[in-house]
């Protein structure tokens, strides 16, 4: 029999403002579907400027991340970085990825199944967009840049936000819905990619 529990990580997926305008919904649903993951919640709605500097508060830790990896890519690329601590640097991200994410509608989804977190990020393509690689969802449809995004103090307009970690995903998923929101099905396709022998296909 399948074992379903070992397969039930979750994961958010937010098509954020500028995914909507672009007309990508149905493009991004497509490329997670398709992996075989189950989508098992999905809303639309203009999220509030608290509700924004909510989700992007969840963990202590992301904001010195973040400015690590920004200041790793620019001091690579060669870029002047910013004259403060990534910490610092991520504080000033944060207000605009606020104003950002609560520009407009946005598509918030929970996608699930085994490996969602990874599956998904892998998926969804590095942070910026001069970097993700082709294939991608960011590496198709985006052309923005740290710098360009910099230059202009506003947010890095890349589509999507996924979850980096289980932790964050568990947090996010709270913050977002509600516990009845989240639907219980099997999809059939799961018989088909979870389980161990092929033993139910022929007649
Ligand atoms: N971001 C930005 N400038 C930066 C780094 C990040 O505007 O130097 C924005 C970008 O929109 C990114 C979001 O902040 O998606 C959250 O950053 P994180 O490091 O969590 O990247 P993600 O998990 O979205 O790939
Ligand atoms: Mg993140």
């Amino acid at each position: 029999m399948i074992n379903y529990d070992a397969k039930q990580e979750k994961t958010l997926v937010i098509v954020k403002p500028d995914g909507v305008q672009r007309s990508l919904i149905g493009e991004v649903i497509k490329r997670y579907e398709q992996t075989g993951l189950k989508l098992v919640a999905l809303k639309m709605l203009i999220p509030s400027l608290d509700l924004a500097l909510q989700h992007y508060s969840i963990d202590p830790g992301w904001a010195k991340r973040l400015g690590d990896k920004t200041f790793e890519t620019m001091k690579a690329r060669g870029e002047k970085i910013p004259n403060m601590t990534p910490e610092e640097y991520a504080e000033t991200i944060r207000t605009t990825l606020k104003t950002y994410l609560s520009s407009g509608p946005v598509v918030v989804m929970i996608w699930q199944g085994m490996n969602a977190i990874g599956i998904v990020r892998k998926i969804t393509g590095a942070t910026e967009p001069l970097s993700s690689t082709p294939g991608t969802i960011r590496g198709d449809y985006t052309i923005d840049s740290y710098s360009a995004g910099n230059t202009d103090n506003r947010a890095v307009r890349n589509i999507i936000h996924s979850s980096g970690s289980q932790d964050e995903a568990e947090k996010e998923i709270k913050l977002w819905f509600k516990p009845e929101e989240i639907l219980n099905y099997r999809l059939v396709a799961e018989a088909i990619i979870y389980d161990a022998n092929l033993d139910g296909i022929l007649e």
